[in-house]
């Protein structure tokens, strides 16, 4: 069966999953779903023996039915490789009564890698299908891990250009000496004075800009992203809930059938959408509880039914959900109304002009697998503590706030369900939030002092993710103001416009 992917902004738009690889953002600012969730066919005896690689192509060859059964699996063996530090990718690691899914196994040691390892292959395939002669070049935001994650991955890959824009005050230290560092001629890292929202909307605005499009499209280059809202970064990371919920079934953890829960620490909504992605194939999920920290705009609408971007702006030690416009929740608000693009486009322009929206009470009744919770900075960094002191593991800060939540969950609803808790990124990556969480005495170290007080204290070797940033030297420092992204970008790849006489 073909799936086919529509925009949630315009109706009339239909395209293969290739070209919605391709194009990234749908037309009119929309994004692109799938018009029907394939099944997962395979029985669970059947998945529970399969490599991660296995379960990869099972899950996404139902969704990407353009590409060929080889395309798929090659794809597949470039991204899942020896990058990953563990021939399981995505191990479980059992403690305190929950599973961690730990998804910080890749090359930047943060979930980011799970998709984007795959997106690049994904993305040239999908060009040499499409016969794309042009160059594309990647334009993306980044709340701190999949700017790194992404320049990784496509890193002098013929063919592309790839531009990352990060918040030059909003993410940690260790996030952007990652990213400054980055080798590869076709690479390019700014730093705008601004938060994640604005470098977020103005790569929005840069690909419904029809005029900086052409401009392009003459020079020979055409825009791509690789921000979650590539249907390309979604459709991977459905694969490690099934891997995950598959793992648990081989163990004995899980009876036939039995129904789990799922914990998301959350920001863009990409890594929880995938998971009820994962539901809607048919995987045996109850509850979905979306983590958020004080910028809790997710648990105020999952709570009220009320998406209201304004407010203060907070920067938190969990930076990769410091988040106010979470842009995948358009996916669900297009499913819940019904697949009804225009009710969509009525809610998205409401937000776009007002900065908020209210959902119907029928769309409202459709939520109620999610549960929205938040931690504020104090919970989260106890959480840190508690999970160290009673068990010997250490959790980075959006983990920790997944794990909060899940707690308060667990003290409200007495839900005795197994539990995955997604484990987003490697502790080695927020260093010194994570020591300062375990105790205030660490705060007189470096860094990298840190990262080996780290390393003995949670047992745990120094990934290698790590050890390429201690000495390494910084090769980006571009800086822009957010309204001069356009003219970054231009500069960059060459171009000057005729607009500017
Ligand atoms: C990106 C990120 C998140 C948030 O994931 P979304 O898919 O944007 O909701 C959480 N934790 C870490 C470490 C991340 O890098």
């Amino acid at each position: 069966m073909e799936v086919l992917y529509t925009n949630t902004r315009d109706a009339s738009e239909t395209v293969r999953a290739s070209q919605a690889i391709l194009n990234g953002l749908a037309k009119k600012s929309g994004l692109y779903v799938p018009t029907v969730i394939p099944k997962l066919d395979i029985p669970m005896e059947e998945l529970a023996s399969m490599t991660y690689q296995e379960t990869a192509y099972a899950v996404m060859s139902r969704f990407l039915t353009d590409f060929t059964e080889e395309e798929l699996r090659t794809c597949i063996e470039r991204a899942y490789d020896s990058k990953f530090d563990t021939p399981k990718i995505a191990p479980l690691v059992s403690a305190d009564g929950a599973y961690y899914l730990e998804l910080f196994h890749g090359a930047t040691i943060a979930f980011k890698d799970m998709a984007l390892s795959i997106l690049p292959h994904l993305l040239i395939t999908s060009a040499r299908k499409n016969n794309v002669e042009h160059d594309i070049v990647i334009l993306t935001a980044t709340s701190g891990d999949t700017g790194k994650a992404a320049l990784a991955g496509f890193a002098d890959v013929k063919g592309t250009k790839i531009i990352v824009f990060y918040p030059k005050n909003g993410v940690s230290p260790i996030q952007e000496k990652q990213m400054v560092t980055q080798k590869g001629g076709n690479t390019l890292v700014v730093g705008i004075h601004g938060n994640f929202d604005q470098a977020q909307t103005g790569v929005k605005q840069m690909f419904s800009d029809e005029a900086l499009r052409a401009e392009l499209d003459a020079a020979g280059y055409q825009f791509s992203s690789a921000n979650s809202i590539n249907i390309g970064r979604l459709v991977p990371q459905i694969v490690y809930y099934v891997y995950a919920y598959a793992q648990m079934y081989a163990s004995g953890g899980i009876a036939p059938g039995e129904r789990i829960n799922i914990v998301v620490p959350t920001g863009n909504f990409g890594n929880i959408l995938a998971a009820f992605y994962a539901k809607n194939m048919g995987l045996p999920i109850e509850k979905l509880i979306c983590a958020s920290n004080e910028n809790k705009v997710l648990y105020d609408f999952f709570s009220s039914g009320l998406y209201d971007k304004n407010r203060e702006f907070i920067l938190t030690s969990s930076p990769s959900m410091d988040i106010l416009i979470s842009s995948n929740l358009e996916r669900l608000i297009y499913r819940i109304a019904g697949d009804d693009a225009e009710k969509n486009v009525y809610l998205m322009n409401r937000l776009a002009e007002t900065g908020k929206y209210m959902i119907t009470s029928d769309m409202k009744d459709k939520l109620r697998t999610f549960y929205g919770g938040f931690a504020d900075e104090a919970e989260t960094a106890a959480e840190i503590r508690r999970l160290y002191r009673h068990t010997g593991y250490v959790v980075d800060t959006h983990t920790a706030v997944a794990s909060a939540v899940y707690q308060k969950y667990l003290a409200e609803t007495n839900d005795t369900a197994k539990t995955v808790i997604a484990s987003t990124a490697s502790p080695f990556k927020f260093t010194r939030s994570v020591m300062n969480a375990i105790d205030k005495k660490y705060d007189a170290m470096s860094d990298f002092e840190l990262v080996d007080e780290l390393s003995g204290l949670a047992n745990v070797k120094v990934p290698q993710a790590i050890e390429e940033i201690r000495h390494a030297a910084v090769l980006h420092d571009t800086e822009c103001d957010a309204d001069d992204m356009r003219d970054t970008v231009k500069k960059f790849l060459g171009i000057y416009s005729e607009r500017q006489k």
